[in-house]
């Protein structure tokens, strides 16, 4: 990234931590990747129980490999092989001490925006998990929460599309089609805008670009 576009995140990002506090959010800032598994690693205690969705972010940044290597109970939905299974991995997940996850955008009022087909992801983030960590990148800064809906369509959709062949008018074109697809991937559209449980949902904005 320019060191000029770095510098200007730096500010950026100040300025939405502002403004995720008067939402009950805490908001922190990491110039760089290893900052962010530094910070991390500083926030969870040991011994802690970790789950996770389908997150970029969380594998980009090292975050993920550091909670693997650590001492800590790693919940990972990918263990699960039957229905039953899944179901099992399912329960331990929504009591996971902590959730990660990254933002699809954010805005610069501290409006966190989502979107979600089977709304794993998102169900953990709106209740069960004693805490979220979002990893979010300076690339998923918008100015409002529409911008945010229109980023994600627009680049975010697209490859994920294509990583899990979705069949899907932004898989086939590349394109948003608005669609009713069978597997369509915006089911659930989710704007957090408050955080009624003090300390429970932490936003680690990084200055890097990172997952779509
Ligand atoms: S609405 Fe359909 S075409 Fe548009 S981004 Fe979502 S899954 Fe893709």
């Amino acid at each position: 990234m320019h060191e000029a576009r770095k510098a200007a995140f730096a500010k950026t990002a100040e300025t939405i931590i502002k403004n995720l506090k008067k939402r009950n959010i805490e908001g922190y800032y990491c110039a760089r990747s290893a900052d962010a598994v530094e910070l991390v690693r500083e926030l969870v205690p040991e011994g802690s129980s970790i789950t996770w969705g389908g997150s970029e972010s969380f594998a980009e940044t090292g975050v993920k490999d550091m909670l693997l290597a650590g001492n800590y109970r790693i919940v990972d939905r990918s263990r699960a092989t039957t229905p039953e299974e899944q179901r099992e991995v399912w329960r331990e997940r929504v009591c996971a001490d902590y959730h990660f996850m990254s933002a699809n955008a954010i805005t610069t009022g501290g409006e966190i925006v989502n979107i979600d087909g089977n709304a794993d992801r998102l169900s953990l983030l709106l209740h069960g998990p004693e805490h979220v960590i979002m990893l979010v990148g300076a690339n998923k800064v918008v100015s409002d929460v529409e911008s945010g809906v229109k980023r994600t369509r627009t680049y975010a959709c697209p490859p994920n599309a294509a990583r899990l062949h979705t069949e899907t008018p932004c898989e086939l074109t590349g394109v948003c089609a608005e669609c009713h697809a069978p597997k369509c991937m915006c089911c659930q559209v989710v704007v957090t805008r408050h955080s009624r449980h003090t300390g429970r949902i932490k936003v680690v904005l990084i200055g890097e670009d990172l997952g779509f």
